[in-house]
C-alpha cells in the first residue's frame, strides 16, 4: 500500500483508501507480551492517555508491516518484555529481527521518536535484555528518545517503576506533540520511595490513613453473563483454556499418562521434593536433555467452591452461561478474553482459565470498591490502589501474594459481580520443569522433579495453601486436598489447622529415598512405589531452550545444580552414559558436578545414580555439599564454597581446556552467587580486575559456553 509517509503528520488513516485522518494527537503504542503483563500495561497508558486527550494506535509487535512501519513513524511508546535467558518475547521476534537487519543504514530510524518500557525480573542475569538490547539498536539507527526508557522488574513489582514511569509519560507525550498540558498534567520525579510505618491488611496509619489519595481511573464494564437455564454444555469437550495458545509452547497440549510420583527426600526434610514420571508414547512430544515441558494445572476446587460460595454463585457453578460484551459499552477494543470460552460454567472458568490466587491488580482494587458498602473497607481498598498507599500495595498485596478470596475473606462488605473477576483477572499460567531424563535412553517417558511449595496462612492470607501446580500433582499422587482453613486470628500454621489432612500415604522413606531415574531396575520400583496408570495431565513442550550440551563430547563441562536444579543436569549425564556405553572407545571431557543441599541423610537428591555416575566415570569429580549437617567449621556448605576451593582447576577448564559451564536452579540467590563466585575466583587465580571478569564472562555467554537455566 502506498500511503503519505505519517512521520511528517501524527496521523492515522481513516479506512483503505479514504484520505487520512490527521490526528494531532496521535502516538504508536507498539507491546510485545509472552505472559500478557505488557499487554495489560500498554492498555493501561492507552486508557491514561485517552482520559488525557491523546490517541495511542496500540498493537502488538507482531503487526509489524501488516498494521504499523516503525521507519514511518514519528512518536512510539514501546512495552517489551524479557523471557527465557533475554529473549524477545515470541510475538516480537519478527519485529526485532527486522532492526537487526546489518542491511540497515544508520539513519533508518531518523524520523522516529520513541521511548520504551522494558519488563524483566532481576532474579535473572540478563535483566530486561530484550528492552535494553532493542533500546541499543533503536539508537544505533538514529531513533531519538522524547522520554527515558524504565526498567520494570517483576521481582519487586513491575509497578514500582512502571506506575511513575507512565505518569510522567503522559505529560512528556503531550509536550513532544505540541499540545496544551491539562492543570493535571505534569513531570514528577520517578521513583521517590517512602519508609513504610506499620498497618496491615485491613489498616493503614499515618500518613497515609489522613492523605488525600490518586486513584486509578475505574476502567470501563465491558462484559456481561447470561445464565442459560433451559440449555446445557459439555464442559468436558471444551478445548484447555478456549484452546487459546499457550505462550512459548512447542507443541499442542497434550494428555500424558502419570507413571509414577516418588517422594525424593525424608520425611524430616524442610522441603519435600517429588519425582514425577509420564509416558510421552504417542502424545508426538519429543526432547532433548536439559528441554523442559509446561504442565496445565487447575485451580484446586476447594477454592473454586469457596470463591463461589462467597461471590453468592454456588447454585449458578454449572449452570450453562454466556459471556459477552456489553453493547455500548465504553471500554476500548472490549471483547471477551480469549482464553475464556464465551459459553461455559462458572466451575469450568475459575478451574481452568482465571488465575484467581494472583496478587489483584490495582484495576481490580479500584473496580473491587465499587462493590463495597462498608465505608472502612472501600477506603481501605482505595488507599491500596492509590499512588499514595504504593509501599502498602506492595508490603500486604503482592510481596505476601494475596489474592482476591483473602481479599473477599477480609473485606466482607465487598460483593462484586462475577463479570469483575472475569474482566480483571489474569489468565491460568502453565508452570514448566526442567526435564530429568534423556530421551535417548527413555524416548517414550521423562522426568521432572520439583519441590513441593508450601504458602502458609498469615500475613493477609486467610488459608493454608500450596503451591498451585506442585500441589495439585502432589495431591494427584496422595489425593489430599491442598487447602486448609487458617485458624480464627488468621496466622496459624496449617499443621494446627483444623481441616489440615495430612496423612497422605506418604511412601517416602528408604526405599524411595535417593531412588534416581537412572536405573531401569530401580524404575520398575518406582512403578511398583505407585502406580497411576489412569491419572494422565495436560502438558506441552516448551520452545525457546538455551540449555542443550555441546554434541562435541570432548568439552570439558563444569555443571552446578543445587537441589532440584540437578534435574536437567541427571538428563546430561544420563545421556553421556548412553553414548559411552554405545560408543565406548569416543573419548569423553571431563565434568565436574557442583551439587549442594542441606543435609545428606534428608535430601541429597539422586545420591545413588549420582555416585553410580562418578563409578562409571561419567562424571570426573563430584563436588558435593550440606549447608545444615554438623561438620568441621571448613567443610563446604554450599556449591560456592567448593567452586572457590576448586578455582584453580575451575580457571584452567574454562580459560585452558574450553569447558562450557552449566547453572540450573534458584534464580533468587544461587545463580547470582555462583556469579559473583566465578569473578572471585578469576580474580584470584589470574588476576583479572573485575571489568576483565565481566568482559570475558558476557563473551562467554556470546558464546554459550555460559548457560544458565534458572527459576524462582
Ligand atoms: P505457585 O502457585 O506459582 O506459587 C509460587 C509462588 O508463591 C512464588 O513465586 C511466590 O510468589 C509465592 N510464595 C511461595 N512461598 C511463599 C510464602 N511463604 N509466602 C508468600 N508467598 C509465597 N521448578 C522446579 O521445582 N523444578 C524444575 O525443574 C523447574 N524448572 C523450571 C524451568 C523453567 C524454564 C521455569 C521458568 C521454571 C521452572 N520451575 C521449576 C519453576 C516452576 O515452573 C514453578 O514456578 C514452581 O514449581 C512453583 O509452581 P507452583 O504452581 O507450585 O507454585
Amino acid at each position: 500500500m502506498n500511503y503519505p509517509n505519517e512521520s511528517f503528520f501524527h496521523g492515522q488513516r481513516s479506512s483503505e483508501g479514504a484520505m487520512p485522518v490527521i490526528l494531532n494527537n496521535r502516538f504508536l503504542l507498539l507491546y510485545g507480551s509472552q505472559t500478557g503483563q505488557a499487554k495489560a500495561i500498554a492498555e493501561d497508558i492507552a486508557e491514561k492517555a485517552e482520559a488525557k486527550g491523546l490517541h495511542a494506535d496500540i498493537h502488538c509487535l507482531s503487526q509489524t508491516e501488516k498494521k504499523f512501519k516503525i521507519e514511518r513513524e514519528s512518536c512510539v511508546v514501546l512495552v517489551i518484555s524479557t523471557t527465557g535467558d533475554g529473549e524477545p518475547p515470541d510475538t516480537a521476534l519478527k519485529f526485532v529481527r527486522h532492526l537487526k537487519k546489518k542491511t540497515l543504514k544508520s539513519d533508518y530510524l531518523s524520523t522516529l521518536n520513541y521511548t520504551l518500557l522494558g519488563l524483566g525480573d532481576s532474579n535473572y542475569t540478563n535483566f530486561c535484555n530484550c528492552g535494553k538490547t532493542l533500546n541499543q539498536r533503536l539508537l544505533e539507527l538514529s531513533a531519538k528518545p522524547f522520554y527515558p526508557p524504565g526498567w520494570a522488574d517483576d521481582a519487586v513489582g513491575l509497578e514500582v517503576v512502571a506506575e511513575p514511569w507512565i505518569e510522567n509519560l503522559i505529560p512528556a507525550i503531550t509536550h513532544f506533540l505540541k499540545l496544551p498540558l491539562d492543570n493535571n498534567q505534569s513531570a514528577r520525579s520517578i521513583g521517590c520511595k517512602k519508609e513504610r510505618d506499620t498497618g496491615s491488611l485491613m489498616n493503614s496509619v499515618p500518613p497515609l490513613s489522613e492523605s488525600s489519595l490518586t486513584v486509578p481511573i475505574l476502567s470501563p464494564e465491558y462484559l456481561k453473563v447470561d445464565f442459560l437455564d433451559t440449555e446445557t454444555v459439555n464442559v468436558d469437550e471444551l478445548p484447555l483454556q478456549n484452546g487459546c495458545s499457550f505462550p512459548s509452547a512447542a507443541s499442542p497440549v497434550v494428555m500424558a499418562t502419570v507413571q509414577s510420583i516418588c517422594t525424593l527426600t525424608a520425611p524430616s526434610s524442610v522441603k519435600k521434593a517429588l519425582a514425577v514420571t509420564i509416558s510421552i508414547a504417542g502424545t508426538g512430544i519429543t526432547y532433548q536433555a536439559g528441554d523442559a515441558i509446561s504442565v496445565v494445572c487447575p485451580n484446586p476446587p476447594e477454592e473454586v467452591e469457596a470463591l463461589l460460595k462467597r461471590l453468592g454463585l454456588q447454585d449458578k457453578a454449572d449452570t450453562p452461561m454466556q459471556i459477552s460484551v456489553i453493547e455500548g459499552t465504553k471500554k476500548k477494543s472490549a471483547a471477551v478474553p480469549k482464553h475464556v470460552p464465551p459459553k461455559c460454567t462458572l466451575h469450568h472458568l475459575f478451574t481452568t482459565c482465571l488465575d484467581f490466587r494472583e496478587p489483584p491488580k490495582k484495576a481490580l482494587l479500584r473496580a473491587l470498591m465499587e462493590y463495597t458498602s462498608d465505608a472502612s473497607h472501600q477506603r481501605r481498598l482505595q488507599e491500596l490502589c492509590s499512588k499514595q498507599g504504593a509501599v502498602d500495595y506492595t508490603c500486604f498485596i503482592r510481596e505476601p501474594s494475596v489474592g482476591v478470596l483473602d481479599l473477599l475473606d477480609c473485606f466482607t462488605s465487598c460483593m462484586p459481580p462475577v463479570t469483575c473477576l472475569i474482566e480483571h483477572l489474569s489468565r491460568l499460567q502453565p508452570r514448566p520443569y526442567s526435564v530429568c531424563t534423556s530421551s535417548r535412553r527413555y524416548p517414550d517417558s521423562l522426568q521432572f522433579v520439583f519441590n513441593v511449595v508450601e504458602i502458609p496462612a498469615g500475613s493477609g492470607r486467610s488459608y493454608h495453601r500450596k503451591g498451585l501446580c506442585t500441589g495439585w500433582l502432589e495431591g494427584l499422587r496422595s489425593g489430599v486436598s491442598a487447602m486448609s482453613k487458617a485458624e480464627d486470628g488468621g496466622d496459624n500454621r496449617s499443621e494446627d489447622s483444623k481441616f489440615s489432612m495430612t496423612g497422605d500415604g506418604d511412601k517416602t522413606g528408604s526405599e524411595a529415598m535417593n531412588t534416581g531415574f537412572g536405573d531401569s531396575e530401580q524404575l520398575s520400583l518406582q512403578m511398583q512405589n505407585l502406580s497411576l496408570n489412569n491419572v494422565k495431565i495436560p502438558i506441552f513442550a516448551r520452545t525457546n531452550q538455551n540449555f542443550h550440551q555441546p554434541d562435541d563430547l570432548t568439552i570439558p563441562l563444569i555443571l552446578i545444580g543445587p537441589g532440584t536444579g540437578v534435574a536437567p543436569l541427571i538428563g546430561f549425564l544420563q545421556e553421556r552414559a548412553e553414548l559411552k556405553r554405545k560408543n565406548p572407545e569416543v573419548h569423553h571431557g571431563e565434568v565436574w558436578l557442583f551439587y549442594g543441599c542441606r543435609h545428606r541423610d534428608r535430601d541429597y537428591l539422586f545420591r545413588d545414580t549420582l555416585e553410580a555416575f562418578v563409578t562409571s566415570s561419567v562424571v570426573t569429580r563430584l563436588c558435593v555439599s550440606f549447608s545444615r549437617d554438623d561438620q568441621p567449621a571448613d567443610a563446604p556448605r554450599y556449591v560456592q564454597d567448593n567452586m572457590r576451593r576448586h578455582g584453580g582447576d575451575l580457571v584452567t577448564l574454562i580459560q585452558d581446556k574450553g569447558a562450557c559451564v552449566y547453572v540450573c536452579g534458584d534464580a533468587r540467590n544461587m545463580a547470582k552467587d555462583v556469579n559473583e563466585t566465578f569473578v572471585d575466583i578469576f580474580a584470584e587465580h589470574k588476576g583479572l580486575t573485575k571489568d576483565d571478569i565481566s568482559g570475558l564472562f558476557m563473551k562467554l555467554r556470546l558464546e554459550k559456553r555460559y548457560r544458565e537455566d534458572v527459576w524462582t
